[in-house]
């Protein structure tokens, strides 16, 4: 199992190598399909070894294309609690002219923290928490022995960021996982 950056525009997709299939995690921009597909071309990643995609949060940089993706046979995984928000992350991407609204197959919909179900679902070790802090719909998808994907939650040692409540129960969710590594939505990996 292996991880590729292959993120543009400041904000990192992951894709998730697991026997030449791939989970991509984020995708780009609304309007930025072509760059995606460059992307993935320029990193040798096939689009048809791209099973599924999941959006860690309903931010235009992190969800802009999913349905576009979608539409072209990466399927959506959601997580139980983010269905909630999608109705009202539809209505406000429509601002911009190229979105596309998520529709979700109801098959691709799995709980939190419901490790078999992602496992046998997605043929990958792993399962989703939710994080809320920078965003109520925020998730964050572990891998076993790869790492965490957290999106775009804070940093509890970023001054900048008056911690909250909802950030120090989602860093406790983080740091009892067990995992080392972190990637997060913008910026470097860290180690915990
Ligand atoms: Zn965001």
């Amino acid at each position: 199992m292996n991880v590729i950056n292959i993120g543009y525009g400041s904000t990192n997709y992951y894709a998730i190598d697991y026997e030449k299939k791939y989970l991509l995690i984020d995708t780009g921009l609304p309007g930025t399909l072509g760059k995606m597909m460059s992307q993935l071309r320029k990193y040798g990643i096939p689009l048809h070894d791209v099973h599924y995609l999941i959006v860690t949060h309903f931010h235009p940089d992190h969800c802009g294309i999913a349905q576009e993706m979608q539409s072209l046979g990466v399927e959506i995984i959601i997580s139980r609690s983010q269905l909630d928000f999608l109705e009202s992350a539809n209505e406000s991407m429509k601002k911009f002219q190229d979105f596309k609204k998520i529709v979700i197959n109801p098959q691709n919909i799995i709980n939190e923290n419901d490790k078999p179900s992602f496992t046998e679902r997605l043929g990958i070790p792993g399962y989703i928490l939710h994080t809320p802090g920078h965003s109520d719909d925020s998730i964050s998808i572990v891998i076993e022995r790869l790492g965490i994907f957290i999106g775009d939650l804070p940093f509890q040692n970023n001054m900048n960021i008056e911690s909250n409540g909802k950030v120090d129960t989602s860093w406790s969710q983080l740091r009892s996982t067990n995992e080392k590594h972190v990637f997060p939505g913008h910026g470097n990996t860290i180690t915990l």
